[in-house]
């Protein structure tokens, strides 16, 4: 099983600050042991290509439109991301699903299609406060994957349970939560890697990692300081024995 540890730096950075923290990341990421995948925002693409070019990390985006071209004002196709040397994208973040409204079968467009193109998809699934407090977290993420994967062979997916409520909070899901809701999904996900995501950073990485089938993390807010985020790797690394 593949591992893999991303960083989601969403709607942070302008052009010159992401190029210093990419150039830090390249220079002290020098690990083969698991995927190391960054995902800025769509106008630091193509800086971050050439400055990952001679390094290990590949580039990812957060988001792209299903369609090849045309008329979708705002949008990035898969092509255009190719173009800038883009191998990942991450689709069905939790911001998408509840700012943007976009439900299950928009995101099973898009993973159809980034799958067409080649890409490695990281779709994400978790449940909300609300849905977890009426006891409906297992349905919710059971839909999420259902829908959001119908039709799709599981090669280059990759899954992120990211408990929304444990997403930019600053407190992770505790490890029993994390533990039963990672073994659910794999009950129908056999062969695909499972990342956790919510608070990940340096001092809780070797806990969530020690976690049998966490097989990576999708990393938001400590993935823009790239010490952290080598840490965060590093404490992967070590636990799993990879
Ligand atoms: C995310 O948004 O994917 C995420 C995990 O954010 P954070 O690490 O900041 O909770």
């Amino acid at each position: 099983m593949k591992n893999i540890v991303a960083a989601n730096w969403k709607m942070n950075f302008d052009i010159d600050k992401a190029q210093s923290v990419a150039q830090k990341m390249a220079e002290i990421i020098n690990t083969k042991a698991v995927d190391v995948v960054v995902c800025p925002p769509f106008t630091h693409l193509d800086r971050l290509d050439e400055v990952f070019s001679s390094s290990v990390i590949k580039l990812g985006a957060q988001n792209m439109h299903f369609e090849e071209k045309g008329a979708f004002t705002g949008e990035i196709s898969l092509a255009m991301l190719q173009s800038v040397g883009c191998e990942y994208v991450i689709l069905g973040h939790s911001e998408r699903r509840h700012i943007f409204y976009e439900d299950d079968e928009f995101i099973n467009k898009k993973v159809k299609s980034a799958k067409k193109h080649g890409f490695n998809v990281i779709l994400c699934v978790g449940e909300t406060l609300e849905e977890r407090k009426n006891g409906r977290a297992f349905d919710v993420v059971k839909t999420q994957l259902q829908k959001g994967l119908d039709g799709v062979d599981r090669q280059n997916v990759i899954v992120a349970y990211e408990p929304v409520w444990a997403i930019g909070t600053g407190v992770s899901a505790d490890r029993d939560t994390i533990e039963e809701m990672h073994k659910f999904i794999r009950r129908s996900e056999n062969d695909v890697p499972i990342l956790y995501g919510g608070s990940v950073k340096a001092k809780n990485a070797a806990e969530i990692a020690s976690i049998d089938d966490v097989n990576g993390f999708l990393v938001g807010s400590a993935s823009l300081d790239a010490d952290e985020f080598k840490k965060i790797i590093d404490e992967f690394i070590k636990t799993k024995g990879v």
